[in-house]
């Protein structure tokens, strides 16, 4: 496949040379190939100018996951508006700060929160408002219907320019707009699209949201750029996943649907013999889920590592070994380096943790409208301070131990959360847990792990305590095990431990 420099480039140029190869399928929805996704997003974007959106505007969206949801994106992607994603689960008072922030032409939303929007799109000065329901419905679909013949979107922008704000998740203050380039978008979907070795014949069973990184650039757009194809279903739900995985070749998924589809009786070699690759990211997969899924299948999941500022920056390669527990090397043109937060870069080794640091045509251009934050996330030569804390083995895997922030300091001594997080899930009767620090009277933070047993064991606080005392040094021992039900997870399943920590705030507070 040739190498494509801009994303709009990606729906001519699979339409032209492909133009009866399918680019979406739904089981409820209508399949679109491409010559009928050049089409129809080009109605889109008709509509779009005809509501006076131009290159460079803000286009909110709030809406279910549907087939017409990504052609939405296309169209922008075509046209050069400015795609803005938000998260289905955002209160009327986030979305309120997200349109105030982002100064949108024009929002579409679910059918149903018109009436509770309207005056939050009013005081954002978004004149146009629309809807779009999981069917189809609402006032998106008519307008577009109204709109004269599709546009031919003959777009040359910069590499520069923007293609999408995409909103933190915000687990300290308020989220922030990460600004992502046509450039950013174009040079990670090819790079992808080569370590994963996508082509034309591949179909995508595609069951993540489309209003995060993840299931949008990941995934979206590395099927446009090898014109491959999609299987797109409303949501995860693992009985069904398994039920149309003899249907697709690649799986892309976050680790939580992984263990859930080992819960499942079906999943078996035959339920994934037509299946190529399964990756992960979003989330530490643990090395037990990677294990556990080899053997019941087969297949070695691929893990990667990448967020939001950086679309992918890692990945464990497609032939080679695949390292549970790492999220493999740099992508090809992306760097990566560890850095002491008070000296700077230091050599990688497999011992040695620091923060981990980007470079690449993948790095995002800043958070929008707040060059103070953009100018603090960077280092004085450039570098993005991704805020994750790892190492790098002399192999160039990378190993992600967490969050910076989520470094608990018990005693004066550091403790990273997923040392401790290892030995406790090692425990017979641990499905997973969560490490995580709050205040303490003697130690500044207390070490303290919200742990989830297995079916049907009885977990005891002492018994734990006891049980990795000769594994973990003494400050290393949680001071409280909390036996809870589940962890408290995001949408892309991610552990909040900023959630656990509020809950346990006063656990060592004298009564
Ligand atoms: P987001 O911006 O919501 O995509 O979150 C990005 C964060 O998710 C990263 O900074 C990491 O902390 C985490 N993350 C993403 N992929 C992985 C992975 N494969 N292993 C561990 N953490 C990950």
């Amino acid at each position: 496949m040739s190498v494509v420099t801009d994303p709009a480039d990606w729906v001519e140029e699979a339409a032209r040379k492909h133009p009866r190869r399918l680019f979406l399928n739904s089981p409820a929805g209508r399949p679109y190939t491409y010559a009928a996704l050049r089409e129809e997003s080009g109605r889109f974007a008709s509509a779009l100018m005809q509501r006076g959106v131009v290159p460079g505007d803000r286009v909110a969206v709030q809406v279910e996951k549907s087939a017409e949801a990504v052609l939405l994106y296309v169209a922008c992607l075509r046209m050069g508006a400015v795609f803005v994603p938000i998260n289905v689960a955002n209160t009327a008072s986030e979305v309120d700060y997200f349109l105030c922030d982002s100064r949108p032409r024009l929002a579409v939303i679910r059918p149903a929160d018109r009436t509770l929007l309207a005056p939050v799109a009013a005081r954002a000065g978004i004149r146009h408002l629309e809807t779009l329901g999981s069917e189809g419905e609402g006032s998106w679909l008519e307008l577009v219907s109204n709109s004269d013949l599709p546009c031919e979107p003959s777009l040359r922008t910069a590499a520069s320019s923007l293609a999408a704000i995409v909103y933190t998740s915000g687990t300290t203050g308020r989220s922030k707009g990460a600004m992502l380039t046509r450039g950013n978008l174009a040079s990670n979907a090819a790079g992808l699209v080569e370590a994963w070795r996508f082509t034309a014949h591949d179909v995508l069973l595609h069951a993540l949201p489309l209003f995060h990184i993840h299931g949008l650039f990941a995934a979206i757009n590395t099927v446009l750029a090898s014109a491959s194809s999609l299987l797109l279903l409303p949501k995860f739900d693992a009985a069904i996943a398994l039920r149309h995985l003899p249907a697709a070749t690649v799986f892309m998924g976050v680790p939580t649907h992984y263990t859930r589809l080992l819960q499942q009786v079906g999943l078996n070699r035959e339920a994934t013999a037509r299946m190529r690759l399964f990756i992960s990211g979003s989330a530490p997969l643990l090395a037990e889920t990677h294990r556990e899924f080899l053997q019941r299948t087969g297949h070695m999941i691929l893990e990667r590592y990448g967020m939001t500022e950086t679309l992918i920056n890692t990945s464990n390669p497609y032939d080679g070994v695949r390292v549970p527990g790492s999220v493999g090397r740099a992508l090809p043109g992306v760097a990566i380096r560890i850095a002491h937060p008070e000296t700077g870069p230091i050599e990688p080794a497999a011992d040695v943790m620091g923060l981990l640091e980007v470079t690449g045509p993948n790095v995002f251009a800043g958070y929008w409208g707040d060059a103070d934050k953009t100018r603090g996330e960077f280092t004085a030569d450039g570098w993005f301070k991704t805020g994750d804390l790892g190492s790098i083995d002399s192999d160039g895997y990378v190993h992600i131990v967490g969050r910076a922030k989520d470094l608990v300091i018990s005693g004066g001594y550091n403790v990273y959360p997923k040392e401790v997080e290892s030995e406790l899930d090692a425990l017979p009767g641990i499905l997973e847990s969560a490490v995580f620090g709050v205040p303490h009277p003697d130690f500044g933070e207390g070490v303290t792990a919200a742990v989830v047993g297995k079916a049907g064991a009885a977990l005891s606080e002492a018994d734990i305590i006891n049980a990795v005392q000769t594994r973990l040094a003494r400050y290393k021992i949680p001071k409280r095990i909390l036996i809870v039900d589940e962890l408290p997870r995001n949408t892309m399943g991610k552990v909040q431990k900023s959630a656990l920590r509020a809950t346990y705030a006063s656990l060592y507070r004298a009564p």
